[in-house]
């Protein structure tokens, strides 16, 4: 009864469950830029809305406003390669990411960031949304 009533309150605000989506996609990364570890201020679509990229998780990451403006509609992995921070466990990451395997994503961001902590419950009711993000 409770889930679906609050399943029923989020269909009748959709602000308020992107609101909560953005939120959730940052704190998988501690709120921190997929691609170059600063803070994480934006969404960046992984294939660009222009290019027909949608609004999933999978297609979702969090990202700093120069990394997210820096790439622009280019390719993400072709762009990150580019970059003078790039590191291959990001990029694993990224991919991982891309696959929806936050799971993995987040434990190669663990990898290249040592300081970097996530915790599992989080995870675990983010999985049970629309989103899918298992
Ligand atoms: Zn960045």
């Amino acid at each position: 009864m409770h889930i679906h009533d609050a399943v029923f309150l989020e269909d009748l605000c959709p602000k308020f469950r992107l609101r909560q989506w953005r939120k959730s996609i940052h704190k998988f990364t501690g709120k921190s830029c997929i691609y170059c570890g600063r803070a994480s201020e934006s969404i960046d679509h992984v294939l660009p809305r222009s290019q027909g990229g949608l609004s999933t998780t999978e297609n979702c990451v969090p990202a700093c406003l120069s990394c997210n403006g820096d790439k622009s509609n280019e390719n993400a992995l072709y762009w990150y390669r580019k970059q003078k921070f790039y590191d291959p466990r990001r990029a694993m990451a990224i991919r991982a990411w891309l696959d929806g395997d936050l799971r993995l994503a987040i434990r190669l961001l663990e990898w290249a960031n040592p300081k970097f902590k996530n915790n599992e419950i989080m995870i675990h009711k983010a999985s049970n949304n629309e989103y899918n993000v298992a």
